[in-house]
C-alpha cells in the first residue's frame, strides 16, 4: 500500500467511526455549539450568539414559510385564551388599574401580534394536562374524591355584576393535588422573570391568582391548604433552573381583588349613567398604569392614534369622578401569606 493509499484508508476509517458515533442530527462533542464537561461528556448546547447564523440559511427568499407562519399565527389567534372577553383569575390581581378597567369595560384590542411565548407555555400545559391524570390510581371511584391529581380543574372563584348584566369568574387550575390539598400553577418563563421570581417571589398578580383558585376550591368544599407556583425555565437546559414558591393558602388577597374589580364595575356604571360612555372611557384613560411590567399596556385604543379615541379623550372628566381614582389601589396592602 502506498503512503497516499494508507492515509486515505485511515481517513475513511475515521469518517466511518465518526458517523457511527454521531448519526446525522446528533450532537457531537466536536461541534462548537455543544458544551462539554472536562471529561468531554455533552452537557448542553451553547446559546446562539449574535452573528452565528444568517436569518435565512440561503440567499433565496422563503417561499413556503409565509404560509406556514400565517397558519400557525391564525391558530394562535383562535386559541380560547386569545379570544377571551370575560376576566379570569389570572387578571384580577394586576397592579395595572388602567388595563383592568379597560378589560372590564370590554374595550376592543388593537391588532396584537400572535402570542408566540404564551403559545409555548400553553404547549407545556397541554403535556402536563395528560401526564398527571395518568399517574392516578386506576379503579372505580363514584365520588371522585379519592382521585389525587386533577388537571385543568374548572372552578368558579366569584361573580361580577353591573347594570348590563354580570358573569361568574371562572378559571382552570393547572394542577390540583387533592391528597396534599394543594394547587400548582405552571409559569413557563424567560430568564428575567425567573430572576425576578427568585429575588422577590411571584408577582402580586400570580399570588392573587393562586389565592383565587383556593377560593374556587373552597366554594366547592374541596380541601385546600397549600398554593404552589412553579416557574419553569423556557430557556434553561433542565428543570434544575426552576424557581418554586409554596405557601399556605390565604383567601384574603383573592377577596381583595374581587372587591376591587366589583368597585371598578360600579364606578364605571355610575359614570356612564351620569355622563355617558365617552366620559367613562376618558376616565379609564386617567387610571394609573402599572409601574412594573404589564402584558396589556400598549394594546388599547387609547395607546394609539385611532380617531374615535382621540375624540373621546377630549371628553372632560368632572372632578368628582377623578376623586374616585385614588380609591382603586394598584397594590394589595393587606397581610400576605
Ligand atoms: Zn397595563
Amino acid at each position: 500500500m502506498s503512503d497516499a493509499a494508507a492515509i486515505l484508508a485511515i481517513a475513511n476509517n475515521q469518517t466511518h467511526q465518526d458517523t457511527t458515533q454521531y448519526p446525522a442530527g446528533h450532537a457531537s462533542e466536536n461541534d462548537p455549539n455543544v458544551l462539554v464537561d472536562d471529561k468531554h461528556r455533552i452537557i448542553g448546547l451553547r446559546n446562539p450568539q449574535p452573528g452565528d447564523l444568517p436569518t435565512t440559511a440561503t440567499d433565496e427568499q422563503p417561499r413556503l414559510w409565509p404560509e406556514i407562519q400565517s397558519l400557525i399565527e391564525t391558530h394562535i389567534h383562535n386559541q380560547p385564551r386569545s379570544q377571551q372577553v370575560e376576566l379570569g383569575p389570572s387578571e384580577l390581581g394586576t397592579t395595572c388599574v388602567h388595563c383592568l378597567a379597560a378589560k372590564l369595560a370590554g374595550w376592543p384590542r388593537q391588532n396584537r401580534q400572535a402570542a408566540w411565548l404564551p403559545f409555548i407555555g400553553t404547549s407545556v400545559h397541554a403535556q402536563f394536562e395528560q401526564l398527571f391524570p395518568a399517574l392516578n390510581e386506576q379503579g372505580f371511584d363514584d365520588t371522585g374524591k379519592g382521585i389525587r391529581f386533577e388537571t385543568e380543574k374548572k372552578v368558579t372563584v366569584g361573580h361580577l355584576s353591573g347594570l348590563y348584566g354580570g358573569y361568574d369568574i371562572g378559571g382552570h387550575i393547572d394542577l390540583y393535588d387533592r391528597w396534599n390539598k394543594a394547587t400548582a400553577d405552571w409559569k413557563v418563563t424567560g430568564t428575567s422573570t425567573l430572576r425576578s421570581a427568585k429575588a422577590n417571589g411571584p408577582s402580586q398578580q400570580y399570588r392573587i391568582q393562586a389565592s383565587l383558585y383556593g377560593i374556587g376550591l373552597d366554594n366547592e368544599n374541596e380541601p385546600i391548604e397549600r398554593c404552589c407556583i412553579y416557574f419553569l425555565p423556557r430557556n434553561g437546559i433542565s428543570l434544575n433552573d426552576a424557581v418554586t414558591w409554596e405557601s399556605d393558602w390565604d383567601p384574603r388577597p383573592g377577596r381583595w381583588a374581587l372587591a376591587r374589580a366589583q368597585l371598578l364595575v360600579n364606578f364605571m356604571d355610575v359614570i356612564e349613567q351620569a355622563d355617558g360612555p365617552e366620559v367613562r372611557d376618558a376616565w379609564i384613560s386617567l387610571l394609573p398604569k402599572a409601574t412594573d411590567h404589564c402584558f396589556d399596556c400598549g394594546s388599547w385604543p387609547d395607546d394609539g392614534t385611532l380617531n374615535e379615541f382621540n375624540d373621546s379623550n377630549k371628553a372632560v372628566v368632572p372632578d368628582k369622578w377623578k376623586q374616585l381614582i385614588p380609591l382603586l389601589d394598584p397594590q394589595y396592602s393587606g397581610a400576605t401569606a
